[in-house]
């Protein structure tokens, strides 16, 4: 298409979307008509380097040949039975799941915060049965600054004034104490208290990593003190940050995983809890449920995504890549960059102005970023890019930078 001609259709779908869809999002203009591995191509004809990877959704990239063809056979043959009938998919999803997990138990949802959702009345009615918290009363403490979705609930116990304002008002029982303080953690510990939920890394808040030792410490006073350890690695896990979960930078093992995005790699929405039979056994029939949740679609996208997380050695290659990268990030030079940091291949560079148009900048050297928290870049690229496009990406973010 001509250059003018393929302008004029980005532009009339740009004002098409702001004209009928809500605008609860401030996108870069860039209009995606389809992608392939690390590479999304514009209806401008422009093809640009995904590195942001759908907030970590598409750590096996775009449209993963083997899990496009996982999903196509499994979608003729049957996509949704509902949980009313069992399904052949499912069973071999939760176990092969709760094996990387080294749990028990998987419960399947669809998006993040519905298994976030999911994981609070599991330790809720953990904590009546199991701690003997006088009903109605369980507290559960989460972090400041923290992101684990965007229901009323989670909405409630963030402390970030944009996600709350106007939405109240919100769901009773949830403590907040500062991330990477162990002693805050403590004082906030009462009989009440059923679970700690923690990002391990806090991605949304500009890729805060806590203080060395302090995970391994919350959870050997979660466990004294009989408290669970929920770890939301929506973001972090599934090979992000060189390992397969967070957590295990510490060796530490949570009570509760809650997993989605890269679960189903970028293809469909698939969450889960993953925990103990103690723990997910709270659930009886009829106590919990969801239409679309383990349906035979969502199951052999998400048994798909994680073969290839394992054979393509996806947490393997974060570690690598991640730390060449971190190394050659930490060369550019410029007074504007306050700190580079990150674990893997998610890394944020900190600035003392507004990341907004270091993003715009990079969009136009072929970059595709979204700044998080106003002053972090955050670079987290498929795991399975190349060496090659690692190196031109450093070579662009350089250029954004020094010009
Ligand atoms: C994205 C995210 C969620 C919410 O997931 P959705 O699928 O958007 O509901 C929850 N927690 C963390 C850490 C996330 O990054």
């Amino acid at each position: 298409m001509h250059e003018v001609e393929s302008d004029a259709v980005a532009r009339d779908l740009i004002q098409l979307e702001d004209r009928w869809g809500a605008h609860n999002y401030r996108p870069l203009e860039v209009v995606v008509e389809r992608a392939a591995g690390v590479w999304v191509y514009a209806v401008d004809g422009r093809r640009y380097l995904d590195c942001l990877s759908a907030y970590s959704a598409l750590n096996q990239g775009h449209c993963h040949p083997r899990i496009v063809q996982a999903m196509m056979e499994q979608m003729s043959r049957v996509t949704l039975t509902s949980r009313a009938f069992r399904n052949d998919q499912l069973p071999r999803f939760c176990e092969e799941l709760a094996q990387i997990c080294g749990m028990q138990m998987v419960l399947p949802m669809n998006t993040g915060a519905e298994a976030v959702e999911s994981a609070m009345k599991a330790v809720r009615r953990w904590g009546y049965t199991f701690k003997h918290i006088p009903r109605d009363e369980a507290e559960i403490i989460v972090c400041e600054n923290n992101f684990h979705g965007r229901t009323t609930t989670i909405t409630g116990f963030s402390s970030e004034p944009l996600y709350r304002d106007g939405f109240g008002p919100f769901t009773p029982g949830f403590v907040s104490v500062p991330f990477g303080d162990i002693d805050a953690l403590e004082a906030a510990i009462t009989p009440r208290t059923c679970a700690l939920l923690i990002e391990p890394i806090q991605c949304e808040a500009g890729i805060l990593i806590p203080p060395d030792g302090y995970l391994q410490q919350a959870a050997e006073l979660c466990a004294r003190e009989r408290v669970l350890l929920v770890a939301d690695e929506i973001q972090t896990g599934l090979g992000r940050t060189g390992r397969m979960f967070a957590c295990q930078h510490e060796n530490v093992q949570p009570d509760v995983y809650v997993l989605g995005k890269a679960l189903s790699g970028g293809v469909y929405p698939v969450s889960a809890v993953v925990s103990s039979r103690e723990i997910l056994g709270v659930f009886r029939p009829g106590s919990h449920g969801s239409t679309y949740g383990g349906n035979p679609l969502a199951c052999a996208a998400a048994r798909a995504a994680l073969r290839v997380i394992e054979e393509e050695r996806l947490a393997d290659r974060s570690a690598e890549l991640g730390a060449w990268l971190l190394y050659e990030l930490r060369k550019i030079r410029h007074p504007h960059i306050k700190a580079i940091r990150g674990r893997g291949l998610l890394i944020g560079i900190e600035l003392l102005v507004p990341a907004r148009s270091y993003c715009e900048r990079l969009k136009d050297l072929g970059l595709l970023c979204k700044e998080t928290h106003d002053f972090v870049i955050r670079l987290a690229p498929p795991l399975i890019i190349s060496e090659e496009d690692l190196a031109w990406a450093v070579g662009q973010v350089r250029k954004a930078f020094e010009g």
